[in-house]
């Protein structure tokens, strides 16, 4: 038999974990760079792992020279190590210096890091993105950001350029009188200014992208379009298909998530996040080079190629040219389980997954070994039917109403 590829993996979140999940029935080693008992290495056990912080260099090189191809779980990594390793090489336990690819590319990852440039990156594309512009620091913040809003008018969101998620990192600035607790929440870091988009839904599109190893693009493969809903700015449920939307818009957003990921560098999963706007046309708002939380419900419904094994897969290079991303659900609806305010708020949820039966309607539930918090992601549930005619929602709102209850 040969020798199954050893993955290395940086972070072990919830994304990691999923990775481990589908990667451990396939056969590959996957070799996890973060804290002892992370989600990830709580379901992968191997004597690969390393114990640290995905932003260490020296901890990357160390899980690099026991690698056979790096990938990430989250793009708030140490890019410049990891151009190294792809590019001069990594010194092995036997003294050898040997490249490892990254997988998506150093390149991206760079790019992804800092918002205003990313978005910079698509204008030049053509690629539709909100108006924006860069914020000076310190004494020249407060003049900019008058200059912001008489270009971008109220309201316009600050936004940190770089390490922001889930909302952490925005600040929506309605008037003169947000323009100081901006200052005060987000004055220390690189901002940018970005119009405010009054979009009527977001959409997200994951894309599968294949390359040479010239770095040529050599594949896009897109998922179903889905719709996302955020609640203070954090992901709470995901649709597919989106609710009440054209077919047509559907295979316009997956027309521009894949001109968006082939713009871009690297094998793997890639999530565009975008918004629907009233007259039909469609903003991208930012990329995620990795699985995301809008891929979730594929892994059931798409049961031949969750994002977790593509990114396996593409990373690999070993993704069928032929490869559609058809899914075997009519429809599936994802609801994220934030940790409540106390450590067993989601309980009642959890026994609902157990006790309630939905005729024509499957239920999976994903926890994460996660420690609850208030707000934190601790888990999701996803629910998929074969049949297009089912009112989905309706039938899982007892679910929509108790994760709702988790969260009061
Ligand atoms: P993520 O966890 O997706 O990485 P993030 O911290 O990078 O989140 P964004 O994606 O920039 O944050 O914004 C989070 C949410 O805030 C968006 O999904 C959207 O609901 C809202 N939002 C962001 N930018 C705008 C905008 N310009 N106009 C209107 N709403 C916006
Ligand atoms: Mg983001
Ligand atoms: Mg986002």
């Amino acid at each position: 038999m040969t020798k199954a590829p050893v993955i290395g993996l940086l972070g072990g979140g919830q994304l990691g974990r999923m990775l481990c999940e589908a990667g451990g029935p396939l056969g590959y080693d996957i070799a996890i760079l973060d804290e002892d008992g992370c989600p990830a290495k709580q379901i992968n056990v191997n004597d690969k792992h390393v114990t640290g912080s995905f932003k260490d260099a020296a901890k990357v090189k160390e899980l690099a020279a026991r690698c056979d191809v790096l990938t990430v779980e989250i793009e708030h990594v140490n890019a410049e190590v990891l151009e190294e390793i792809a590019t001069k090489g990594v010194r092995t336990a036997s003294g050898e210096l040997r490249k490892v690819p990254v997988h998506p590319s150093w390149r991206t990852l760079r790019l992804v890091q800092d918002k205003f440039e990313q978005k910079e990156h698509f204008k030049a594309q053509d690629i539709p993105v909100a108006p924006q512009m860069a914020l000076g620091g310190g004494e020249a913040l407060a003049g900019s950001l008058r200059e912001a809003y008489e270009e971008l008018a109220f309201p316009f969101m600050v936004k940190a350029r770089k390490g922001s998620y889930d909302g952490r990192g925005n600040f929506k600035v309605r008037g003169p009188e947000d323009l100081e607790p901006a200052v005060e929440a987000l004055g220390k870091l690189p901002l940018y200014a970005e119009k405010w988009v009054p979009f009527v839904m977001e959409l997200a599109v994951m894309i599968v992208r294949t390359e040479d190893d010239e770095g040529n693009c050599t594949g896009i493969y897109p998922y179903p379009t889905v719709e996302t809903v955020h609640e203070d700015d954090v992901c709470r449920a995901v649709f597919m298909p989106p609710r009440k939307v054209d077919a047509a818009v559907c295979a316009k957003a997956q027309k521009v998530a894949g001109q968006v990921v082939r713009s871009l560098w690297g094998r793997g999963v890639f999530a565009v996040e975008m918004f629907l706007l009233q007259d039909g046309s469609i903003m991208v708002n930012e990329v995620a080079p990795r699985p995301h939380n809008s891929g979730h419900l594929h892994i059931e419904a798409v049961p031949y190629m969750s994002q977790y094994k593509a990114q396996l897969h593409a990373i690999l290079d070993i993704v069928p040219k032929s490869m559609k991303l058809i899914p075997r659900a009519s429809q599936a609806i994802m609801l994220n389980i934030l940790g409540g305010a106390a450590a067993d708020s989601h309980d009642k949820l959890v026994k609902l997954t157990e006790t309630e039966y939905m005729e024509g309607t499957d239920v999976h539930l994903h926890l994460y070994g996660k420690a609850s918090k208030p707000g934190r992601k601790i888990g999701h549930v996803t629910f998929t039917t074969p049949s297009p005619d089912v009112d989905l929602e309706k039938t899982i709102a007892p679910f929509v109403n108790e994760v709702d209850l988790i969260r009061q």
